[in-house]
């Protein structure tokens, strides 16, 4: 019996999982290159392994269809035309016959040819992009030839805990999520994107926890607590037990909650707030009326950029977003225009390599570039507006002008429209409070906007310069660090004092170290994840606002982050 041991992280999504793990990681595709004499088994060995290949892609092709779209699944199409193109495969079957090399060498030999070829094509692109299809299909055919195994996540078909190294939105897409039970990545902190698909998908995960993927080994059995933190490989029974009974607790936990769901947000002293959800898709508005959501207070809309293998038209982009304000009607639904750029990247945008993604060209910067697109996305919201309640806002505004420049331009095709005859609603236009440069001037800014959001998922980031993503600097990366909060603090004052609405759609929403704090400020609204949405409500209700409004007066004058917590923790007893 091998002995259990525990893998630490950063609890990123509460509950608990206990299922076997599904390894995302690429085995041992080492060879060393030989002579041969048996040239003709050769050929025969890698017709046999494309043969292989061919049908594996298929099957995957087919499961992707089902599970995340054809459109999506089209990438598998592109592998298999690379594996049965007859020039690639009769080089690779001459290269053998002529060099008397093994069936593995003479492909990788040529698979290196054509990505040299690929790459050196200058200004394409698309065959670039290609690479990646290349270098895909050649490990797939290696591994039929090693006689190995690789991970196929689209073919997950029983439940399993993910164990990957980092797990980004494009993984997501291969998942049948039905079968999901959690998550542990090496990399990646608690805003990183498989923290917040996991908290929409109400999975426990963990992430940064380092040597995950090097300590935990497919199949085994592992418990995952995701509001500790901890993951417990090879679990004796008595473990298990306990941990099962930990799952129940949970759940009741869950169920208690219930209750607030047709209760009003309000304070102990019945000052009322707003408790909404974040969404990533339209389907998500129904875990947020599930959830007693009085409304969305953000829509991710890149997520309809990233499911889709080009520009998404005027009419599917107004197709979602009438979904999603008739949905929640007479709800407000905030809609944020796309934010991509970052970690989000578009194949078919074609972004350039650059230095500090984080740092550069994305969302409003690439709006305002690339007005064609703008445009077409401020259309579809308005066309939607006549259909509900919805207020529109901009992602990583730095500067006045840029606000005024989108304004500018949402205002001529709001004319427009309404000049040819379009029906439109009462549209509210705001802003994204996430970048340093702009909350300082938030007075400003609050003279101009309907209203603002603050996204402190980027705010912490760029004003402690610590890479929310990466683990190592995940130390740094502190909600409750005095600056931090004092610039929340300075941002809801400056948005009050010019009687303008100021939300949060940031994960510290949903913080139960955050919320005593924000509920002293006076934030007006907590948009979060749905399963968040609940305890919130339930947190607000114990909290008496004058009381935390003496202790944002003490916390704004605290030297650390963890001072902050201990006299939140005293407070909220
Ligand atoms: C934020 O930065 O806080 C935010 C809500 O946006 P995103 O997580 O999509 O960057
Ligand atoms: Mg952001």
């Amino acid at each position: 019996m091998v002995s259990s041991f525990e893998v630490q992280g950063i609890a990123a999504s509460d509950g608990i999982a206990i299922e076997k793990a599904y390894l995302l990681k690429d085995p041992d595709l080492s060879f060393s290159p030989k002579r041969i004499k048996n040239v003709n088994n050769e050929v025969v060995r890698i017709h046999d392994a494309l043969d292989k290949a061919e049908k594996e892609i298929n099957k995957i092709k087919s499961q992707a269809q089902k599970t995340v779209g054809v459109d999506e699944a089209q990438i598998f199409q592109v592998q298999i035309e690379i594996l049965t193109d007859p020039e690639y495969t009769q080089e690779i079957s001459n290269e053998i016959l002529e060099q008397n090399i093994s069936a593995e060498q003479a492909l990788k030999t040529v698979t290196d040819k054509y990505i040299a070829k690929f790459n050196s094509i200058r200004g394409n692109d698309y065959l670039k992009e290609r690479v990646f299809d290349v270098r895909d299909v050649y490990k797939r055919v290696l591994a039929h030839l090693l006689n190995v195994d690789l991970p196929n996540p689209s073919l997950i078909d029983k439940d399993v805990i993910i164990v990957a190294s980092e797990i980004g939105t494009s993984s997501f897409a291969q998942f049948n999520t039905k079968y999901i039970k959690g998550f542990i990545s090496d990399l990646g902190g608690r805003t990183s994107h498989v923290a917040i698909m996991s908290r929409s998908l109400e999975v426990p995960a963990i992430v940064g926890a380092s040597d995950a993927t090097s300590k935990i080994k497919n199949e085994q059995t592992i418990i995952l607590d995701g509001s500790q933190g901890i993951c417990i490989v090879n679990p004796d029974q008595a473990l298990i037990e306990k941990y099962r009974q930990k799952e129940i607790e949970f759940k009741k936990q869950k169920q208690a909650l219930e209750s607030f769901k047709e209760q009003p947000s309000v304070t102990q002293d019945g000052i009322k707030h707003t408790i909404a959800g974040n969404i990533g898709t339209p389907k998500d508005t129904k875990a947020v009326i599930d959830n007693g959501g009085e409304g969305v207070g953000l829509f991710r809309s890149e997520f309809l950029y990233m499911h889709s293998s080009d520009w998404p038209t005027e009419q599917q982009q107004f197709d979602a977003y009438k979904q999603v304000v008739s949905d929640m009607k007479p709800r407000p639904v905030v809609i944020r225009t796309m934010d991509i750029g970052g970690d989000k990247n578009l194949p078919y945008l074609q972004l350039k390599h650059e230095r500090n993604p984080f740092l550069g060209y994305r969302a409003i910067r690439i709006s305002l570039d690339k007005q064609d697109i703008f445009r077409t996305q401020l259309r579809a919201l308005i066309r939607a507006s006549a259909f509900g309640n919805l207020w529109i806002m901009f992602p990583m505004i730095a500067t006045l002008n840029e606000f005024r420049e989108a304004k500018k331009i949402y205002k001529e095709e709001f004319d427009k429209l309404v000049k040819n005859g379009q029906k439109v609603g009462k549209i509210k236009v705001g802003m994204m409070m996430e970048i340093p440069a702009a909350a300082v001037l938030a007075d400003k800014f609050a003279k101009e906007v309907d209203f603002m959001s603050i996204g402190t998922n980027d705010l912490i980031g760029y004003s402690m310069a610590a890479d929310r993503g990466n683990e190592k600097v995940s130390y740094l990366y502190q909600p409750y660090n005095p600056s931090v909060i004092r610039l929340i603090k300075y941002i809801v004052d400056s948005a009050h004092k010019e009687k303008k609405y100021v939300a949060m759609c940031g994960e510290m929403a949903g913080d139960p170290i955050a919320v005593p704090l924000l509920v002293g400020m006076g934030l007006d609204e907590f948009s979060m994840s749905a399963t968040s949405m609940l305890k919130t409500r339930s947190l607000m209700k114990h909290l008496d606002s004058k009381e935390m409004k003496t202790l944002v007066d003490k916390a704004i004058e605290a030297e650390t982050a963890d001072e902050v917590v201990q006299m939140v923790k005293k407070a909220v007893k």
